[in-house]
């Protein structure tokens, strides 16, 4: 399931720059998440760093993209070519 970031979001831009594969960027009102760069840190992490380093807890599962741990994994393949998953 990838993760979307809530109206909680203070726009602190914490998260950016923790994000293992590029998938959030600044938006108009709060910090986004692109689905399709989203792998809840799979592959790379065993927590969320968006999650882990917002100081309002905004980041969530989005419930709209739900996808299994095999999703993931495969999503993350095809981000990242020739780089194994870190499991
Ligand atoms: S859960 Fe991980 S991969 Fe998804 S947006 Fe947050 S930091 Fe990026
Ligand atoms: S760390 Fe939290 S508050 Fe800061 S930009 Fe990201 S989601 Fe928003």
């Amino acid at each position: 399931m990838a993760y979307m970031i809530t109206e909680e979001c203070i726009m602190c831009g914490s998260c950016e720059a923790e994000c293992p594969n590029e998938a959030i960027s600044e938006g108009d009102d709060t910090y986004v998440i692109d689905p399709t760069k989203c792998t809840e840190c799979v592959g790379f992490f065993d927590t969320q760093q968006c999650y882990e380093v917002c100081p309002v807890e905004a980041p969530a599962p989005d419930p709209n993209h739900k996808e299994t741990r095999e999703q993931l994994i495969a999503k993350f393949k095809s981000l990242h070519p020739g780089k194994e998953p870190k499991l």
